[in-house]
């Protein structure tokens, strides 16, 4: 019987195995911040996250989530992959899990390293914190729920942070719901719960890769208004806050012996044979 086991495991010192004195080491080490900025309610920014490099996102005034995108910098067509993470980690994520790309790279992005939410664990609900589970919000959507237009739903905001990157809409991917409360309910639908970040709450992770990221205050704020359905006829400005941004040099004597992860291995060519030219 396979039973209710993670399904998606390695052998000891594998892939999927973290050496969390590392990270621990990165945590709490020394650094030099190199950039700071914050994200305003309802719009979204793009900035690189050089690989050996730290990036803590911070709830400044009250409780807001974020929708992230990641690519990397260099080719984004590789990009976070939050189902094969949801698969290889865990549906919502916290310090020492990975969150990991596209086919055909498959490697880390990123290692969490720290979370002041972690405590959270899961509510009564069944309600856990910074959701691989669901997708940022959409005008699409948006206008097939409620028959209206609105132009700073996460995805519109991701799309007007990487337009000075060269990047478009279909660029922008499936996000990692930052500091966002979710499950899945007794009819195994999803729901999102009221943002349990509080001011100075940050959730920290370490580059593997020299990184493209982009970051959507959601229009929904803290989420204690629903966004469609009963109840959503109120305008949840007033529950809106900014994000900061802050990225740290590590000091390089943490990073010995460390190096950015390669591609993934498999060479073969899905079953096909190389073509034979000129017999
Ligand atoms: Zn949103």
């Amino acid at each position: 019987m396979a039973g209710t086991a993670a399904a998606y495991q390695s052998a000891e010192g594998g892939a999927l195995d973290v050496d969390r004195a590392f990270y621990d080491e990165i945590a709490t080490g020394d650094r030099e911040p190199v950039e700071s900025f914050t994200v305003p309610i309802r719009s979204g920014l793009a900035w690189e996250v050089p690989a050996g490099h730290v990036c803590r996102l911070v709830t400044l005034d009250g409780p807001q989530v974020g929708d992230l995108n990641i690519w990397n910098l260099h080719d984004p067509r590789e990009r976070l992959w939050a189902s094969r993470t949801r698969q290889l980690q865990r549906a919502h994520v916290s310090t020492y899990d990975r969150l990991w790309s596209t086919l055909p790279f498959l490697r880390p992005l990123v290692t969490v390293t720290s979370d002041t939410l972690a405590g959270y664990g899961q509510d009564a609900e069944g309600g856990r914190v910074h959701d691989l589970l669901g997708t940022r919000c959409d005008p699409y959507v948006n206008r097939m729920l409620t028959g209206e237009d609105f132009d700073h739903h996460c995805h519109s905001n991701l799309v007007r942070a990487v337009l000075p990157y060269g990047l478009t809409e279909f660029d922008v991917h499936d996000v990692l719901n930052v500091f966002q409360c979710t499950g899945l309910n007794d009819d195994d639908r999803y729901f999102m719960k009221d943002c349990p970040a509080r001011p100075g709450d940050h959730f920290e992770f370490f580059a593997e890769l020299d990184l493209l990221c982009a970051l959507s205050t959601c229009p929904g704020g803290d989420l204690s208004v629903p966004m469609w359905g009963p109840g959503s006829d109120v305008d949840p400005l007033e529950f809106c806050h900014p994000i900061g941004v802050e990225v740290y040099r590590v000091d390089p004597s943490l990073l010995a012996g460390w190096k950015s992860p390669e591609r993934a291995a498999y060479g073969g060519l899905h079953g096909m044979r190389r073509p034979q030219w000129g017999r």
